[in-house]
């Protein structure tokens, strides 16, 4: 009876032991898991964005990149991926990030500061209360967004230009080129989009979007696990534009439904045949007839030949 009393806590101690080890076995395989995954999103994104910038030649030697950062998942992603492939680059670039303060109210000024202090970014804060503007010059219950993203870009164009940057970086991703691609067919009657690479109107500024071929859900889950110190966008109380909304939920809705989809229309962006649509600046239907009399005689000058 005393052995059993006396050993029975050992039992009861080896078993608690043994659970402990399990436990730790499976958390460090749960770790182990996780770093996987973790490291596996890294890589494809990093991939993705090494391949849209050779694709479209968005960074060359010697060029001063301007990271816009809002505060947002994408933008924190985008710098983040720069600048690890800034590590092994090719070519030597430098970046600066800047951040628009727009002066509305409750916005957490420390925060992009003491992220950029850390991690040891050059970076600028610009402040203009374009908040103050976009009140008072939008109609009561129209939304907001679009004459504030007008002025913020405004603001960060020609900042770059006064801090030498040589290309300005945004970060949309392929969910937003195709959203823009529908809101632009169904209320614009234009078949257009983001261009992953683009000259401004005014010829000053070079913009690239490094994320142009990353899937939001990627840049989503890459934010989360980066835990990067998120601000939102909708401080000024502004609805969310609905229509993009709209859009939004279908391309999320078909990408459950039918796997694959999203892929195809983002190949589908970059593989475009003018004389397919029915664009007369793009392609001389008119013309067809002499095009068709230019090739006969090439192809009986080959006859002739043989
Ligand atoms: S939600 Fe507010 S801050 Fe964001 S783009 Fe719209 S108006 Fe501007």
């Amino acid at each position: 009876m005393q052995d059993a009393v006396t050993f029975d806590p050992d039992v009861d101690a080896l078993e608690t032991q043994a659970l402990e080890t399990d436990a730790s076995e499976s958390e460090a395989l749960l770790d182990a898991k996780a770093k996987r995954e973790f490291n596996k999103l890294q890589k494809r994104l990093r991939r993705q964005v090494g391949k849209a910038i050779i694709d479209y030649g968005m960074i060359n030697e010697g060029d001063r990149v301007m990271v816009c950062l809002s505060g947002g998942k994408d933008s924190y992603t985008m710098l983040e991926i720069l600048r690890s492939l800034q590590r092994n680059a090719p070519v030597d670039f430098s970046l600066v990030a800047v951040n628009l303060d727009q002066k509305q109210p409750g916005f957490p000024e420390h925060v992009l500061p003491e992220y950029l202090e850390r991690i040891g970014v050059e970076y600028h804060i610009l402040e203009r209360d374009t908040y103050s503007v976009v009140m008072e010059k939008t109609p009561e219950g129209k939304t907001t967004c679009a004459l504030c993203s007008r002025l913020r870009r405004g603001s960060l164009y020609g900042f770059a230009e006064q801090i030498g940057a040589t290309k300005v970086a945004l970060g949309h991703h392929r969910e937003d080129i195709l959203e823009t691609l529908f809101l632009n067919m169904f209320f614009g009657g234009s078949l257009k989009a983001m261009p992953p690479k683009l000259l401004s109107d005014d010829g000053k500024n070079i913009l690239i979007r490094p994320l142009a071929y990353c899937r939001e859900a990627d840049i989503a889950e890459f934010s989360r696990l980066m835990d990067f110190p998120i601000i939102p966008c909708n401080l000024c109380g502004s609805q969310p534009n609905l229509q993009r909304q709209v859009v939004k939920e279908m391309l999320v809705e078909w990408d459950k439904k039918f796997p694959g989809r999203l892929e195809n229309m983002f190949k589908a962006v970059t593989n475009v045949a003018p004389s397919q649509l029915a664009d007369r600046e793009l392609f001389d239907f008119v013309g067809l007839e002499e095009k068709q009399a230019r090739q006969r005689a090439a192809r009986i000058d080959i006859q002739q030949e043989r």
